[in-house]
């Protein structure tokens, strides 16, 4: 069973490309769980056509410990994928990344981590944008030995990714949560592909997929769908399988090494042209 915890700054493309990834490699005959680790529960809604009805952490706060059943967070969607979300508290109250924890550790105890799974895929927001330690908690104890951060060639999420490696130095357990790469998710900026080609070689890693913008991803969206079940046929859905194939034959795993910020925007100088 391979664990995969997608990390990336908010609105960059984490829940679109982790259940398209999903649904490429249910094609290939993997079995999946997604399990959302974002407050705002929308890991899941392209695999399951629609919201959860309910997350771990509403499951916890209707009913005694004791009762709860896999059943109550559990579901099943696009190509028997399984999917739960986490959860949040209520908007400014409590811990964020308590849903996590929690999600984790019922999944575990409720035998959700089946041997017949090939693939857990964790989409996590933060780890740069959020100080709680709940949000490493895929990567703590190596439980998610592979990381994979979502970007595009904007200063900010270059930023946030940078952050994230950060995270991972500091909470992954040692040794055993490698990062597998850098999934550029382009947003059509000026020289993208070898501005996070070389951002990628300075954290010591690699970019491992550049994934066009496409509008199809929003008509699909809409529809509620994975583009892999909405276009089939299209020159996006073809894209994840192509990640999907690479990542399921990835081998290069590092220990990331994060850069400055003076670094990181002399990087960026050198790929903007200058004068508009
Ligand atoms: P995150 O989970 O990181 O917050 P989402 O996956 O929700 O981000 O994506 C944010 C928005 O970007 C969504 O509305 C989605 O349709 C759009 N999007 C993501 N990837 C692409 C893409 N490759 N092409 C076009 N739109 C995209
Ligand atoms: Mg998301």
């Amino acid at each position: 069973m391979r664990q995969i915890a997608i990390y990336g700054k908010g609105g960059i493309g984490k829940s679109t490309t982790s259940q398209n990834l999903a649904a490429a490699l249910s094609e290939m005959g993997k079995k999946l769980m997604i399990v959302g680790c974002d407050p705002k529960a929308d890991s899941t809604r392209l695999i399951l056509g629609g919201h959860v009805k309910q997350t771990v952490l509403d499951t916890m706060r209707d009913k005694d410990e004791d009762d709860v059943e896999l059943t109550d967070f559990l579901y099943t969607g696009f190509h028997n994928i399984k999917a739960v979300e986490s959860g949040g508290p209520e908007p400014g109250v409590g811990c964020a990344g308590r849903g996590i924890v929690t999600a984790i550790n019922l999944l575990e105890e409720l035998g959700a981590y089946s041997a017949d799974m090939d693939y857990v895929l964790y989409d996590v927001l933060g780890l740069g944008d959020v100080v709680c330690g709940g949000f490493a908690m895929p990567i703590r104890e190596g439980k998610a030995k592979e990381i994979y951060i979502v970007c595009s060639g904007e200063m900010m999420s270059l930023y946030a990714a940078n952050n994230i490696c950060k995270g991972i130095r500091r909470y992954a357990a040692s040794g055993k949560t490698k990062l597998g790469g850098l999934i550029c998710n382009s947003r059509l900026v000026d020289n993208e592909r070898a501005l996070v080609e070389e951002f990628a070689q300075k954290l010591n890693t690699q970019m491992i997929y550049f994934i066009p913008r496409d509008n199809v991803v929003q008509h699909a969206e809409l529809q509620r769908k994975t583009v892999i079940e909405y276009a089939p046929e299209s020159a996006q859905a073809e894209e994840y399988r192509t990640l999907a194939k690479t990542i399921d034959s990835n081998t290069a795993f590092s220990v990331p090494t994060p850069i400055s910020n003076d670094e990181l925007e002399e990087l960026l100088l050198r790929y903007v042209p200058v004068g508009g």
